[in-house]
């Protein structure tokens, strides 16, 4: 299948990418600049010569039309993937760092593709469990996240910090493709994957542990010694690994159940205090790990029974993904950091 797979420089669409090649798909992948398509094109130079994999250059998601010239392609596109949205906290104005690249982004596209890509008969698209969760519950013991939840979560909250602005975003980006599904009935279905903390090893697009991607960063701090004296608060108590979301992406398009449903990726539950033991057990070379007795990060008081719990039915089931262990997906993320200088 001819595939547009966009912000491919980003760590969940590195491995989609790859997911994508092995499986022997043709992939064009837009990214923001000449030298992250380089560096793309470094990795996969036999399949570059080939034509199998090529490049678009989308500087900013948020203009309007961005995509028109991307979509075009010929052969022509049969599948679109959209992963690109910013996912980081320094933001100083949240309708324009986070909401307008998240849902312009996605709007953007999919009147693109109306246009000028009839040929194309699947959308998927990244969103997150940030667009599930439900803060007003809190822990909320006994229930069970599921595609069925939505995040409620209003325009005025999104500015009450970085972390609900960028959840925001991903609520209304989500909610804007289901409307244009609605009201526009294009020539396409549309597919989300929605997954919680995604965790795993970084493929070629890490240049220095100082770009971490967001996520990753709670690996990576604690390896460093940042969480020697206290581990931060868990937030979301949710994980996957990346290699089950990009296998998602993929699965989403191939199999012609998926079509217009939401996907809840998600592989367990965790709390931040198991992440340094599990480095501490694996690499005893680093020396600076909190300790088992180090405040913070733990689970509430009750344990996991005090918390909320999930499915992922429905996408061992339509998608066929098989869920790794944490304790893989943490080692081999530190494996991946080590390749850089960690
Ligand atoms: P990354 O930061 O690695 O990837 C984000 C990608 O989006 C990058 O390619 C980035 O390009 C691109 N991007 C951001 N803003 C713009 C813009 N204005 N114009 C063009 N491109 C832009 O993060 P992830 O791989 O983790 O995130 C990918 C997707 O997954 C996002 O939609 C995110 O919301 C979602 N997600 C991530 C989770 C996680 O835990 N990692 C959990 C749930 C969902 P560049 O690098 O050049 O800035």
């Amino acid at each position: 299948t001819r595939v547009l797979l966009t912000g491919g420089s980003g760590f969940i669409a590195a491995h989609t990418l790859d997911v994508l090649l092995k499986r022997g798909h043709s992939v064009v992948t837009t990214v923001r600049t000449q030298a992250k398509a380089d560096k793309i094109k470094e990795a996969y130079k036999g399949l570059y010569e080939k034509g199998q994999l090529d490049f678009a250059i989308v500087p900013d998601i948020a203009q309007e039309g961005a995509f028109d010239q991307a979509v075009v392609s010929d052969p022509p596109f049969e599948a679109v993937l959209h992963t690109a949205s910013p996912f980081h906290f320094n933001v100083t104005d949240v309708q324009k760092d986070l909401l307008d690249p998240a849902v312009i982004g996605t709007t953007g596209i999919l009147k693109s593709i109306k246009k000028s890509a009839p040929a194309v008969k699947s959308v998927v698209i990244t969103s997150s469990f940030a667009a599930l969760v439900n803060a007003d519950q809190g822990l909320w013991p006994g229930h069970v996240y599921s595609e069925e939840d939505w995040n409620p979560i209003t325009r005025e909250q999104a500015d009450d910090s970085p972390a609900l602005g960028y959840r925001a975003s991903k609520t209304f980006a989500e909610k804007a493709a289901w409307k244009f599904l609605e009201e526009e009935k294009p020539g396409f279905t549309i597919s989300t994957i929605n997954p919680p903390m995604v965790f795993g090893p970084i493929i070629h697009n890490l240049e220095s542990l100082e770009n971490i991607n967001t996520s990753n960063q709670r690996i990576l701090w604690p390896a460093q010694g940042k969480w020697k004296d206290e581990i931060p608060v868990t937030g979301v108590h949710l994980w996957v690994d990346v290699r089950e979301v990009a296998e998602a992406h993929v699965a989403a398009f191939e199999k012609l159940d998926a079509a217009n449903k939401r996907f809840f990726v998600v592989a367990g539950l965790f709390s931040n205090k198991e992440i340094p033991q599990i480095i501490k057990k694996n690499f005893p070379q680093y020396k600076d790990l909190p300790s088992d007795s180090t405040p913070g990060g733990d689970y509430p008081e009750g344990g996991k029974d005090a918390l909320y719990s999930y499915s992922n039915e429905r996408s061992r089931e339509i998608l066929g993904l098989k869920y790794r262990s944490f304790e893989e997906s943490i080692v081999d993320s530190v494996k991946s950091f080590q390749a850089v200088g960690l």
